[in-house]
C-alpha cells in the first residue's frame, strides 16, 4: 500500500490522500476535496483513481467529488447511512465491510459515530497498520460535535474502537490541527513534555511533509486519549470542581470536548 498524503493549502487546512496498490497503480482518493491537486499528483504517478471515500458529509470532505469523478469515472464510497446527505453514493459502507484496492490493498471499514452521525474510518491491515480518520481523531486532538454530530458517540468510538488500535497504527486525518490541538494538550497537561518539543516542531513543519504520528505517539500527546492522567484530571477539576477524583473516563472526556470548544 502507497499513501499520499496531499496538502490542499485551504483555509480549513484539508489533508487529501491517495491510497494506491503497488502493484495495479489502481488508487482511491480519501475526501478528495482539492480534485485539481489529486489528480495531478495521481497523474504524477501514474496511477489511476478509481474509487472516492467520503470520511463523512461535511462539504469541505465531499466538495471535490463530481469534478473528481467526471474526470475519472470512479465510483463512490461513504457510510450507508449517507445516502441523504451525499449525492450519488454508489456503494453504502457498513462497520466490517472491506475495500479491495487493486490486487494489493484491502481497507476495513469502521463505523464511527460523534463528529457526524454517518463518519467512516478506515483501517488497512497492511504490514504498517494505518488509519484514514477524517475528523473523528487528529493529531493531538478530536473532532467537534458542532454539525450534528454527539460527544458521548465520539467517546464511545474513542473508547471503543480508536484506543483499541496498535501503537503501530499510522494515523492520517482529515486537517492539519497538530499545533493548536498541542497548545490545547499544554493548557491541560503543562508538564507534557514531549507535547512541548513537538510543539515547536510542528509550528515550524511544511504541511506539504507533515509529520505522521501513530497510536503510541497519539497516546502520549493527545489530551483525549489521555483520561486517566492525574495531571489531565486536576487541571479539570481546578475548573469542574464537582469533577470527583477518580472521574469516569467518558466525563473527562466530556469535560475536555466542552472546554475544547470555546478555547
Ligand atoms: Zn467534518
Ligand atoms: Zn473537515
Amino acid at each position: 500500500m502507497i499513501v499520499e498524503q496531499i496538502w490542499t493549502g485551504n483555509a480549513y487546512r484539508n489533508f487529501n490522500y491517495l491510497i494506491a496498490c503497488a502493484e495495479t497503480g489502481e488508487a482511491l482518493a480519501v475526501d478528495p476535496l482539492d480534485h485539481k491537486k489529486c489528480l495531478a499528483r495521481a497523474r504524477e504517478l501514474g496511477w489511476e483513481i478509481t474509487q472516492v471515500l467520503n470520511t463523512h458529509e461535511h462539504p469541505d470532505h465531499t466538495g471535490g467529488n463530481s469534478a473528481l469523478i467526471a474526470a475519472t469515472g470512479a465510483r463512490l464510497l461513504a457510510h450507508a447511512n449517507a445516502r441523504d446527505s451525499i449525492p450519488g453514493i454508489d456503494r453504502g459502507l457498513q462497520a466490517g465491510d472491506v475495500i479491495k484496492i487493486g490486487k494489493t490493498v484491502e481497507l476495513e471499514a469502521l463505523d464511527t459515530p460523534g463528529h457526524t452521525m454517518c463518519h467512516i474510518c478506515v483501517l488497512s491491515h497492511a504490514d504498517v497498520p494505518a488509519l484514514f480518520c477524517g475528523d473523528t481523531l487528529f493529531n493531538a486532538g478530536a473532532g467537534n460535535c458542532h454539525h450534528g454530530g454527539h460527544p458521548r458517540e465520539l467517546y464511545s468510538t474513542f473508547a471503543n474502537q480508536l484506543a483499541q488500535l496498535p501503537d503501530d497504527t499510522l494515523i492520517y486525518p482529515g486537517h492539519d490541527y497538530l499545533a493548536n490541538n498541542l497548545a490545547f494538550t499544554l493548557d491541560r497537561e503543562p508538564d507534557n513534555e514531549e507535547a512541548a518539543r513537538l510543539l515547536a516542531k510542528a509550528e515550524a513543519q511544511d504541511p506539504n511533509h507533515a509529520l505522521v504520528s501513530d497510536m503510541a505517539l497519539e497516546r502520549r500527546i493527545n489530551t483525549f486519549m489521555r483520561l486517566g492522567s492525574p495531571a489531565v484530571i486536576a487541571s479539570l477539576r481546578d475548573i469542574f470542581p464537582d469533577l470527583p477524583q477518580q472521574p469516569d473516563p467518558a466525563e473527562v472526556f466530556l469535560k475536555l470536548r466542552e472546554l475544547r470548544n470555546s478555547w
